[in-house]
């Protein structure tokens, strides 16, 4: 080590007094002192890229001129710069690059491993033996479920991989400091896991700040609810009051989905009013969306303008090695015994998305529990094949009401009446949440199908995926029970 990053050291070391290890270790580990300079007052602090550069920057200069000056005497000028063609000096300090399998079992599938040690990655920002299990602040999670947060989805089963790095380590740091990066920016194709990360913000931001509001949206229901203030505007002022009042006064809001904002103009409009008063006062705002801003089309340049100023961060497919260490942590989760020459054929065949993963270890876990049988690699061959085959099968609309309605022994008249029994407005909502699951079609035209308007629909939809996440009344059987059905069909 030479001098500079000696006093590198010692900034570093009261640094770390002052965050926590997960901070430290994501945004302190690969940067460096290139440069000092005497004469003129000057440091130059290297980072490993741009993001982490303007976040040293912006967060902690401070700290480190008090640093440097406690420990030298001398008010120091600091200049930022990130790794570009001095990227040798990074790759040197990498973690050798080990075989897969073997990597992930001794350093992620560890038995004694405390649980959020599944931070295997490649990148040099988290080197693994580094890696500290987060201090546990012991604020309990409040049941307030108005937020709209989905309290399965948490930084402690994350896995991290290439392709959710980054997303996953500018989420830590929004997390840490709000309103820092603002707006967080999130996309990515489907099952990726945005929703998941945007969650697990939310869940951890309410951890560490119990008293702070949170709003937690997809963005078609932030715009049924204009669209419901607007329309009950003449009889009720009030409900447009309550719109404005509870997406404005919050401390941090997350909206998934925003694509669905496109050509909503009197919704973008208002969206606009309310992003610009939260972001003026620095408070949080995350959005997830499946393309980048610059290709939402039919939204407002002004908008796509606004998601440009703050921190951008993709998710992308993930590669085998991570595939691999999600399957074994939802098996281990699932208690599911699963032998690792099945975990990697699952993880070879089924290379689009994490929620085609879990759909796959979810039938597994059906068909385990009912047979009582281990799992074979025949059985998962069996359940691969039949997906694959599926995915290239189109669904129809009266497939699902068919299947539907002959799962639950109702007639087809039933479940498309308005009739409110009991026994048929649970079966309708499966059907109608199927719909919008397994078919292109947008809920008007699924409104249609069942003769209700948008809003019920949604209302449905959304009442589904509540039981889902509290799996109430098995209906995570029910669904999968009925979608092989389809399947087979
Ligand atoms: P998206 O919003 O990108 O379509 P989701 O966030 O809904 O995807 O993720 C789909 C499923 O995959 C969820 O059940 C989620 O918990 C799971 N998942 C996604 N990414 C990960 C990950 N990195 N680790 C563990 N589970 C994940
Ligand atoms: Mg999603």
């Amino acid at each position: 080590m030479n001098n500079n990053n000696y006093l590198w050291e010692i900034v570093l070391s009261d640094i770390k007094k002052e965050v926590s290890d997960q901070v430290f270790n994501t945004w302190f580990t690969n940067s460096f002192i290139d440069k000092v300079d005497f004469n003129n007052k000057k440091i130059t602090i290297i980072s490993e890229n741009i993001l982490i550069s303007d976040y040293l920057k912006s967060v902690f200069d401070p700290k480190f001129k008090t640093s440097l000056k406690n420990n030298t005497s001398i008010d120091f000028d600091i200049e930022y710069s990130y790794i570009g063609e001095n990227k040798s000096i990074i790759e040197d300090k990498r973690i050798p690059e080990p075989s897969p399998d073997s990597f992930i079992k001794e350093k992620f599938l560890a038995k004694d491993k405390p649980s959020g040690m599944q931070n295997f990655t490649k990148q040099p920002s988290f080197i693994f033996e580094d890696y500290k299990e987060p201090e546990k602040k012991a604020v309990p999670l409040k049941n307030n479920k108005n937020k709209g947060l989905n309290r399965n989805f948490t930084f402690d089963n994350f896995v991290i991989g290439e392709g959710n790095n980054l997303a996953y380590n500018v989420a830590l740091s929004v997390v840490e400091y709000p309103g820092v990066h603002n707006p967080f920016f999130i996309y990515g194709g489907v099952g990726l896991g945005k929703t998941h990360l945007l969650h697990a913000i939310g869940n951890e931001l309410e951890k560490n700040n119990p008293d702070f509001k949170i709003e937690c949206v997809s963005s078609e229901k932030f715009i049924n609810e204009f669209v419901q203030s607007i329309r009950s505007n003449s009889k009720d002022q009030n409900l447009d009051e309550k719109f404005r009042n509870k997406y404005r006064n919050v401390d941090a809001l997350l909206i998934d989905d925003i694509q669905f904002l496109a050509d909503k103009k009197e919704t973008q409009n208002t969206f606009f009013h309310t992003f610009n008063e939260l972001h003026m006062n620095d408070k949080q705002i995350v959005l997830v969306s499946d393309r980048p801003p610059s290709q939402l089309d039919g939204l407002e340049d002004r908008l796509v303008s606004r998601f440009d100023s703050g921190v951008i961060s993709d998710i992308t497919p993930p590669d085998y090695e991570t595939r691999f260490a999600i399957i074994s942590f939802k098996c281990e989760k699932y208690q599911l015994k699963v032998d690792d020459n099945i975990i990697s054929y699952i993880a070879g065949n089924i290379t689009g998305n994490i929620r085609e993963l879990e759909g796959v270890l979810k039938e597994i876990d059906i068909i385990t529990k009912r047979t009582n049988k281990p799992v074979t690699i025949h059985m998962a061959e069996d359940i691969i094949k039949r997906r694959v085959k599926s995915s290239k099968k189109k669904i129809v609309p009266d497939d699902i009401i068919n299947t539907t309605s002959d799962f639950f022994k109702i007639s087809i008249d039933d479940i498309l009446s308005s009739k409110r029994n009991k026994e048929l407005v649970y079966p309708r909502m499966i059907a109608m949440y199927l719909c919008r699951e397994l078919t292109d079609l947008s809920l008007p035209a699924i409104g249609k199908l069942f003769n209700k308007d948008h809003s019920s629909i949604f209302y449905s939809i959304n009442k589904v995926s509540t039981f889902l996440n509290e799996n109430e009344n098995n209906i995570v059987d029910t669904i999968e029970n009925i979608k092989e059905k389809l399947n087979n069909k």
